[in-house]
């Protein structure tokens, strides 16, 4: 008698959710140097000079574990494209476009401090821009509800008329614009990078159509190329008063905090809104292994993040989440704290890798103070939340 088949596993039959992730290699090609930190200096006496933080080895890993690690089997695979000239004009001005093209052109520009566009940078900026628009497109067309722009550089920071902070165009900006040009009346970015989403609050913040809210490390202004501060009372302009949050948290904040901050403040904000669209706008420098943060979450924390974010889209948004990448500068660790949100967002009940290296002693004491007053001062402060 011949051998039964062996019976597929039970798992095989259930409905499982995918992630669609959109990445172009040309991206690899911006090289921001090497030197002491993000400055390219070398100082003549080092004899091993660091890479930039933002190279293209830590976003060959998060690539690499999505392809090879456990949550392969979820994640659907796309080509990027570069974005066309005309493309970027619905976020930033011609005058800065021309900027970029004309730095492009000259092979080597400083921007501002630590972004450099270099031979291959230009090109690599197009292809984040326009791979994070397919990413949005696709969710926007009803191919997929969950999808993610794996790209570098990172735009964030980037403002409408100004480069900043490793980034030159605003992927995330472009995306959300597109989102509204294309008929979504209201979408939600929510930022958990370790720094403030200033260049997307700028982008919008007149505007009550986007409502922008970024958890951040409290540092304030770093100069000209960043003159907004993060602090709690930048809460947008005209018909956008109201529309901008900002969480500026303690150094050290960690899981538990995040946790708190994002229930007692997040999903409120997200409940009286209710957008159409959420736009996930991840960075894994908020790790407890970063060299550019201090924010201290771990796996755990991040998963916890996609989870609250993936419950808030299934009840406002038809489950429609375009997840978003910028910084993260652990080579190894950003791209297990990739995983670790993607498995939130996934809503996969438990986590498919274990942390290879957290250990953070976690006092949340101090957070929850800074949480609750925030929460207060947007219920004197912001109309909506009032
Ligand atoms: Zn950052």
């Amino acid at each position: 008698m011949d051998p039964q088949p062996p019976s597929p596993p039970l798992t095989a039959a259930l409905p499982r959710d995918v992630i669609h992730v959109f990445w172009h290699e040309g991206m690899l090609d911006h090289d921001t140097g090497a030197g002491v930190f993000d400055t390219c200096f070398d100082p003549g006496f080092l004899e091993v000079l660091d890479k930039h933080p933002e190279n293209a080895d830590r976003v060959r890993n998060m690539v690499s574990i999505l392809r090879k690690g456990p949550l392969a089997p979820f994640v659907s695979w796309h080509p990027g494209r570069p974005a066309h000239l005309s493309e970027l004009f619905s976020f930033h001005t011609a005058e800065y476009v021309e900027e970029l093209v004309q730095a492009n052109v000259a092979g080597h520009k400083e921007l501002c401090p630590g972004t450099f566009m270099n031979p291959g940078s230009w090109g690599a900026a197009l292809l984040a821009a326009g791979t994070t628009l397919s990413a949005m497109k696709h969710i926007l067309d009803g191919n997929g509800k969950l999808a993610y722009a794996l790209v570098r550089p990172p735009g964030h920071h980037a403002q409408p008329c100004r480069a900043d902070g490793y980034c030159f165009l605003n992927n995330a900006g472009l995306a959300v614009q597109l989102a509204l040009d294309s008929g979504c009346r209201k979408a939600a970015v929510i930022d958990i990078d370790v720094h403030h989403g200033n260049g997307t609050a700028e982008g919008f913040y007149c505007s009550d159509n986007v409502l922008t809210i970024s958890l951040h490390m409290n540092h304030g202004s770093w100069g000209p190329s960043h003159p907004q501060n993060g602090s709690i009372d930048e809460v947008g302009e005209g018909s956008g008063f109201g529309y901008n949050l900002n969480i500026p948290l303690p150094n050290g904040t960690g899981d538990e905090g995040y946790a708190y901050a994002m229930n007692q403040l997040v999903v409120p904000a997200i409940q009286k809104f209710e957008p159409g669209l959420i736009v996930l706008v991840v960075g894994q420098d908020s790790s407890a292994f970063d060299p550019n943060g201090r924010q201290c979450l771990t796996m755990a924390g991040y998963k916890k993040i996609g989870e609250v974010v993936r419950k808030l889209a299934d009840m406002h948004s038809e489950g429609r989440i375009l997840v978003v990448q910028e910084g993260g500068y652990h080579v190894t660790y950003s791209a297990y704290c990739l995983h670790a949100t993607l498995e939130g967002v996934l809503n996969l009940p438990a986590p498919l890798l274990s942390d290879p290296i957290a250990y953070y002693p976690e006092d949340k004491a101090f957070t929850v103070k800074v949480v609750d007053s925030i929460k207060q001062y947007w219920k004197e402060c912001v109309p909506i939340l009032g």
